[in-house]
């Protein structure tokens, strides 16, 4: 999508921090981050909103999940990390192309 945040910075056309990529998906850091360690696992393909997606991209997100378990020691997620998504405006997602956030590096509050 055109003007999309994160598909601009997929293209290069926006900066930003990428740690990680491959054929599916990129991690990032997030511009304004919710805790000491704040990540984006962004999936290449743009679909909007959860709901939207396709069974193949709803394994893509399984597969991201598994690669961030993996990737934990270079993240610096050793002690656990928080896995979020937002979908849709209660839950003030203002970002329209599906993402999970990575929440880590110290004790996060409990909900
Ligand atoms: P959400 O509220 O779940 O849609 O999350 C969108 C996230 O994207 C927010 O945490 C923003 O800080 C983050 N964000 C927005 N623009 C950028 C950017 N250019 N680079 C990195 N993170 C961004
Ligand atoms: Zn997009």
């Amino acid at each position: 999508m055109e003007d999309c945040v994160f598909c601009k910075i997929k293209k290069g056309e926006l900066p930003s921090t990428i740690l990680y990529s491959d054929d599916d998906f990129m991690i990032i850091k997030d511009i304004n981050p919710q805790a000491k360690i704040h990540l984006i696992a962004i999936p290449n393909e743009h679909v909007p909103y959860i709901d939207m997606m396709t069974e193949d991209g709803a394994k893509i997100l399984g597969k991201i999940i598994l690669k961030i378990s993996h990737l934990q020691e270079e993240l610096g997620l050793t002690q656990g990390y928080r896995l979020v998504i937002n979908q849709g405006e209660n839950a003030g997602q203002t970002v329209l192309h599906v993402h999970i956030h990575i929440l880590g590096g110290e004790k996060l509050k409990e909900f």
